[in-house]
């Protein structure tokens, strides 16, 4: 079956090392990385085999708003367009109440999760983001799906305290689970290209594991298709695998596809024009054959659009995110997707041959 296409032997051996269930080295990885366009169909077919097998033949999503709180920030990210200094016109900061109020709004039109995340303004307290939590507490049922690795490292060198009781408090006022952003590529090389004032790899790893520890699931996300090599995104792979080798604390993988519109790194002239449409293809698939111990393979439909985000489906994803109501990263690097209801994403589930299954933040279906 395997050698119907034009596949090398290397590729045809290493597929088929993963379909029955063997792991797949980095140098396995990356040949995947590298193969050429008619052995990523090849590539495909044994990450649609390996979703059905971990996964099922249905596909899940949440119903969930994004909140963006702030875009006052003191970071320097050159592929971010989100971010606005304190004294430029449209720099905003919502309170606790405010936030609140959107929390509010997406229960009462069926959201089971609120993303809250936001820039780091230079004179956040520990105090502000345990007030925001709470009062997202009192106004709603809500899931509360909230703050970087990079935000809680912002806010425990702001409060001059260790991570661990950053993270123990923001548990205790209502943190239930953690975006893994910030990671763009867990190569220091890489983020001193792209953003040199972030948190390192080191630093990042050290968040996640102990956020596990505490009992604070995350998600793992990928940022590629800007300065990284091959070699690079296998390395960010080795180290969510070895993580989750050990905490089994991450409930998806999210493969992000830089957008490079209106950035700065782009308009530079130092990045490229965000991944090609075979590249994404060969990361997903890469990320569901290397990524053995997930079960969740998620797509960004923000940064793939709604057609590339369906075909994705048939190459190792089986979750579709979220309807998150609004997006203003991406869409502030020039993206154009911003919402999706429900029905739109049930019905480019079905028209994909698949089930839609509604789920919770943690995977639990409803
Ligand atoms: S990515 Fe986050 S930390 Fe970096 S500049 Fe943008 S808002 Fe700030």
């Amino acid at each position: 079956m395997l050698e119907v296409l034009n596949a090398s032997e290397e590729t045809v051996q290493i597929l088929e090392r993963a379909l029955s269930g063997e792991r797949l080295t980095e140098e396995e990885a990356l040949h995947l990385l590298n193969c050429s366009s008619s052995e990523v169909l090849l590539a495909g077919f044994a990450a649609h085999r390996l979703r059905e097998l971990r996964a099922g033949n249905f596909v899940t999503y949440v119903v969930n708003r994004n909140i963006n709180f702030t875009n006052i920030c003191i970071g320097s990210c050159t592929f971010c367009a989100f971010r606005r200094r304190g004294h430029e016109g449209d720099a905003y900061m919502m309170t606790p109440e405010q936030v609140a109020e959107c929390a509010r709004e997406a229960a009462a039109r069926g959201a089971s999760e609120v993303c809250i995340q936001g820039g780091l303004h230079p004179e956040a307290t520990l105090e502000q983001y345990i007030a925001i939590l709470k009062a997202v507490k009192s106004a709603a049922n809500v899931h509360i799906h909230a703050f970087s690795p990079m935000e809680v490292h912002h806010i425990a060198r702001r409060s001059g305290i260790g991570i661990k009781e950053t993270l123990r408090a923001l548990k205790e006022a209502g943190l239930d689970s953690m975006p893994g952003t910030a990671a763009e590529i867990l190569v220091d090389r890489v983020r001193a290209r792209i953003c040199p004032e972030k948190l390192s790899t080191q630093e990042w790893v050290r968040i996640i594991m102990q956020a596990h520890r505490l009992g604070i699931p995350t998600t793992a996300t990928m940022l590629y298709g800007h300065v990284e090599s091959a070699r690079d995104k296998v390395e960010h792979l080795r180290i969510i695998r070895r993580i989750q080798d050990r905490t089994r604390g991450f409930t998806e993988f999210v493969p992000l596809s830089f957008i490079h519109h209106r950035t700065a790194l782009y308009a530079r002239g130092e990045s490229r024009a965000g991944a090609t449409g075979l590249e994404d293809l060969r990361v997903y698939v890469v990320s569901r054959l290397y990524l053995d111990n997930f079960r969740n393979l998620q797509v960004s439909w923000v940064k793939l659009g709604r057609k590339l985000a369906q075909l994705m489906l048939c190459y190792g994803a089986n979750d579709f995110g979220g309807t998150l109501m609004e997006e203003n990263i991406s869409r502030s690097a020039g993206a154009s997707n911003e919402m999706m209801s429900e029905e739109e994403i049930r019905r480019l589930i079905i028209d994909a041959g698949f089930e839609p299954r509604r789920r919770d933040t943690l995977y639990n279906l409803l």
